[in-house]
């Protein structure tokens, strides 16, 4: 059994980085980008594969696998989440590590992509086990992050309290200096997070899916969605949808998939799938054993925050709904997008979509550089304003050239990348 669960997640790691790949190569032929470009950004800058031992409670020891890739730091630091989870593979970390130059690129930050993670699975270790793996993970990773070089976050796996250890240990191996704090984003708001971090991804999603509908004369009061993944991303995104309105009538996540036509609760639904590590079991909504009903089910939107990959040529023709938003990275690949496609319904796409998480990334970054702390209304304004340019600069793009919101989002990411090399030269 495992066996085959490890076959079908390296086929979706090899179809993500293939996935992105494609694209990229699609998108330079269209604009004509520079071929030295063309070159440079089609690999990563390094690929960094660590195996580190760590003392178990039992007192033996096991080691493990963690990787860190640099795709690209030409706009500033490296930067990108940390997973940990038994998924973890090369190929899926350099495709995600591509997607977050180009989602930074698209934002107008000044930073670069990257993403790593370790191949093993959180829950099933104790919280002192955990905490000795990531501690262990920052010392084998060395002076290959840093504040000014390459930050981490958090991704699948990880969250505030990983990031405060990764902190912590940076700080105490390098230095002591203030600046260390800015090692990693994603922190407690007690060690030096930002306020609004945790939500970000999940409303950065909503705040496109509300301009896109917004664009169609469309309320969202009374629209009826679904989402699929319900951690950090698809819990805040649905609390958000249902604040503006909207109704949540199916959830699947890694443990089941509920319904309820009448509206199932995001809030109470949130606190029990933390409590639960996953919504199986929540009521009021009925759990349905066909995942397959989940896909078909008619909404006005469906938001997909789970991982990659989770929408192919198998499931696409199901399903029934207006408009998909990427919150996950990867989520659709590329024969289902012609599916859907075909079939009218628009995706906004991942590096748009879920650009949220690192725009407060960056944010925290600042705050910390200057020792300041705003507040929540500072940030979210703040993060609206990037997102909202962003948004209107894809949607205005794929108007112009007749191409969907995805190819928009390439050819403005990669115009950006491109004119700053060109106007930096390559040198020597
Ligand atoms: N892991 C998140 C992403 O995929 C956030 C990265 C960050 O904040 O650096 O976008």
């Amino acid at each position: 059994m495992n066996k085959d669960r490890t076959e079908i997640e390296t086929e979706s790691a090899a179809k993500l980085y293939q996935g992105v790949c494609d694209r990229f190569e699609q998108t330079a032929s269209f604009i004509g980008l520079d071929s030295k470009v063309k070159a440079i950004m089609s690999q990563p800058k390094a690929e960094l594969m660590i195996h580190f031992p760590v003392k178990m409670d039992d007192g033996s020891y096991t080691l493990f696998k963690g990787y860190r890739i640099q795709h690209n730091n030409l706009l500033g630091p490296y930067k990108g989440g940390m997973r940990f989870s038994p998924e973890v593979s090369l190929d899926e970390v350099k495709g995600l590590a591509m997607l977050m130059t180009l989602k930074c690129s698209l934002a107008k930050l000044p930073l670069g992509g990257a993403k790593g993670g370790i191949k093993y699975d959180p829950n099933e270790h104790s919280a002192d086990e955990n905490q000795r793996i990531t501690r262990r993970f920052t010392i084998a990773l060395g002076h290959n992050i840093g504040p000014s070089y390459d930050i981490p976050a958090p991704d699948m796996g990880t969250n505030a309290q990983s990031m405060d250890w990764m902190m912590d240990t940076y700080h105490n191996l390098y230095g002591r200096k203030i600046e260390d704090k800015a090692v990693v984003t994603g922190k407690s708001i007690a060690c030096g997070g930002s306020v609004g971090r945790a939500s970000a991804t999940g409303y950065g999603a909503v705040y496109c899916l509300a301009e896109w509908a917004k664009g169609k004369g469309l309320s969202l009061e009374g629209t009826r969605f679904s989402i699929q993944g319900f951690g950090n991303v698809g819990s805040h995104a649905a609390i958000k949808l249902q604040e503006l309105g909207a109704r949540l009538v199916a959830v699947n996540d890694h443990t089941a998939t509920l319904m309820n036509p009448d509206g199932i609760p995001a809030d109470e639904l949130a606190g029990y799938a933390m409590e639960h590590r996953g919504i199986k079991g929540f009521q009021p909504a009925h759990e349905v054993d066909e995942v397959n009903e989940f896909w078909a089910l008619e909404t006005d939107f469906m938001v997909l925050a789970a991982m990659e990959c989770t929408v192919t040529k198998e499931n696409a023709g199901l399903i029934r709904t207006k408009l998909i938003v990427e919150g996950a990275n990867g989520p659709v690949t590329p024969e289902a997008e012609n599916i859907l496609k075909e079939n009218g319904i628009a995706i906004i796409p991942d590096i748009l979509a879920n650009m949220g998480g690192v725009i407060v990334s960056y944010f925290e970054w600042v705050q910390n550089r200057n020792s300041e702390y705003w507040n929540g209304e500072t940030v979210d304004a703040k993060l609206r304003e990037k997102l909202i340019a962003a948004y209107q600069q894809v949607e205005r793009i794929s108007q112009e050239q007749e191409i969907s919101m995805r190819n928009a989002a390439y050819v403005e990411s990669l115009k950006h990348l491109e004119e700053v090399y060109l106007k930096r030269g390559v040198w020597p």
